[in-house]
């Protein structure tokens, strides 16, 4: 491949831990590209509190134009008790914001998977949990935290009022989007979560729903309610493959199955939208209680390298080597300090960097 084809991840550490664990999953990445014989380039750029200090703004114009002329992005974390008392215009969390609604990244992808020597980290039974390998599709541009708010009254006569809307195109390229996923995966399975026994959107999901499902008949797509499905994540999280949903109800389950595999240290997530760039970053924030130690547990952000190179890159072998590594790492018991172990931020990552196959 030629430097010219080289394919674009724009770097954006942010604030606390993330320039910490984002610098250790660009060596990961940069080692699989060198085997892969992939041509990968890095250019970093400011978001958030590291953005309001150097220039002002949690996003500047020229963190925007790199995200746009590149093929990923990379994202740390933002934010920290440095920057919250500022209007909230100006909070870092702005920065992912303005990412999410200019790229139209509608899609929000987290995979929650239980290998053997993880089960023990979950609350819930090593029967119950090991082997869990689900993906959860949340919408993220549409519903109730972008519906219609109003407040009247005061005191005892105060009504607050939230909507939410759902367009049958918004529906459609989520669900096509997660059918499209589950062709990519072993079961092939989706479930699609709605409550259509009470709320009129949801009726409009699992119609479009089951239509999309019909331009899949390699997929077997479910429809499931969605308190039943909080119960199912905790009762048999195995089950489930593909899990998609609209954006509250996501924000939630996506937490839920986060809490079912018992380590945010360890969970990646993608956002997507029609075309690249994809934004990839670690679950966790920026850890500001440990920020600066060395200690910060680095696995999150190189298992995100592992989805930006599958989802961003349609990189598929390279994608799964990093998960392997990471997976061989922890077989082996190399643990950091919150998972009860005693290797640093670098340490983990040369443990990995060892065990690439
Ligand atoms: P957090 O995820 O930063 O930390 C919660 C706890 O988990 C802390 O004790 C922390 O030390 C630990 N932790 C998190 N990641 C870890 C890792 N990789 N290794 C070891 N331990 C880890 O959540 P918080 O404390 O609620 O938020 C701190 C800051 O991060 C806030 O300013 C918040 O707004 C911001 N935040 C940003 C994002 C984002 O940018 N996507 C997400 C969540 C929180």
């Amino acid at each position: 491949m030629t430097g010219r084809d080289a394919r674009r991840i724009a770097v954006i550490p942010g604030d606390g831990i993330g320039p910490e664990v984002i610098a250790q999953s660009v060596r990961v990445l940069a080692e699989v590209a060198r085997r892969h014989e992939l041509a990968l380039t890095f250019e970093e750029g400011l978001a958030g509190g590291a953005a309001l200090d150097a220039r002002g703004h949690p996003i500047p114009p020229e963190t925007l134009d790199l995200c746009r002329r590149s093929d990923a992005i990379l994202l740390g974390a933002c934010g920290g008790p440095r920057w919250e008392r500022l209007p909230v215009h100006l909070r870092p969390e702005q920065a992912l914001f303005t990412l999410r609604r200019t790229l139209e990244l509608y899609a929000n992808l987290r995979p929650a998977v239980v290998s053997a020597p993880l089960a023990d980290a979950s609350p819930l039974r090593r029967e119950v949990v090991e082997g869990t390998d689900l993906l959860i599709v949340r919408e993220l541009t549409g519903g109730l935290y972008f519906g219609a708010q109003s407040r009247t009254g005061e005191g005892a006569r105060a009504v607050a009022t939230d909507t939410l809307p759902y367009s049958a195109a918004e529906i459609r390229r989520v669900v096509r989007r997660a059918c499209e996923i589950a062709r990519t995966r072993p079961r092939r399975k989706v479930t699609s979560v709605d409550k259509a026994n009470v709320l009129e959107t949801s009726r409009l999901w699992r119609e479009v729903a089951t239509e999309v499902g019909r331009e899949f008949p390699d997929v077997a797509l479910e429809h499931m309610l969605v308190d039943n499905c909080a119960l199912q994540l905790v009762r048999n999280p195995r089950q489930f493959d593909v899990v998609v949903t609209e954006n509250t109800f996501g924000d939630i389950l996506s937490d839920e199955a986060a809490g079912v595999m018992g380590t945010l240290g360890l969970m990646p997530s993608a956002s997507l939208g029609d075309r690249p760039p994809g934004l990839f970053e670690p679950v966790h924030g920026t850890a500001p209680d440990i920020a600066g130690q060395g200690i910060a547990n680095p696995l999150a952000a190189i298992l995100t390298g592992a989805l930006l190179l599958r989802y961003g890159l349609g990189c598929e072998a390279p994608a799964a080597s990093i998960e392997t590594a990471v997976w061989r790492a922890l077989a082996d018991g190399c643990r950091t300090t919150e998972m009860g172990g005693a290797l640093g931020t670098a340490a983990m990552a040369d443990a990995v960097l060892a065990r690439l196959p």
